[in-house]
């Protein structure tokens, strides 16, 4: 399947000159790819898409799901992706959540006497 623009697009025309097949078009203001053309990079220079790598936004540029598990699994790696980017957070949640908690406890052994 082809690559698709989607409505995160945000008309930065970076694409344009990047795909090496000219299937990038602008259609009544609006980007578009035809399908077509759109060889989804194989077979040329590149090694992955370059409209994709090369797009500013998430999401403005994906490839079109074969089928619904095709569309299931990019749902699931893009929510997986979003989520351990934020591995710092949590590691920083924890590591504060933990020491508060060890300091309450210690307190709390200090206030019965133990
Ligand atoms: S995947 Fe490659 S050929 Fe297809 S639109 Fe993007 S840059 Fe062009
Ligand atoms: S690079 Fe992304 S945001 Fe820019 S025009 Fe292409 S699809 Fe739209």
């Amino acid at each position: 399947m082809a690559y698709k623009i989607t409505t995160e697009c945000i008309s930065c025309k970076l694409c344009l000159s990047v795909c090496p097949t000219g299937a990038i078009k602008i259609i009544d203001g609006q980007h578009w790819i035809d399908p077509e053309l759109c060889t989804n990079c194989v077979g040329s220079l590149y090694t992955v898409a370059q409209c994709k790598a090369g797009c500013p936004t998430c999401n403005g540029c994906v490839k079109e799901p074969a089928d619904y598990w095709d569309s299931w699994f990019n749902t699931y790696e893009r929510m997986i992706s979003k989520l351990t980017n934020k591995s710092d957070y949590w590691e920083n949640w924890f590591n504060i959540y933990s020491q508060k908690f060890s300091e309450q406890l210690q307190e709390n052994k200090q206030a019965i006497g133990t």
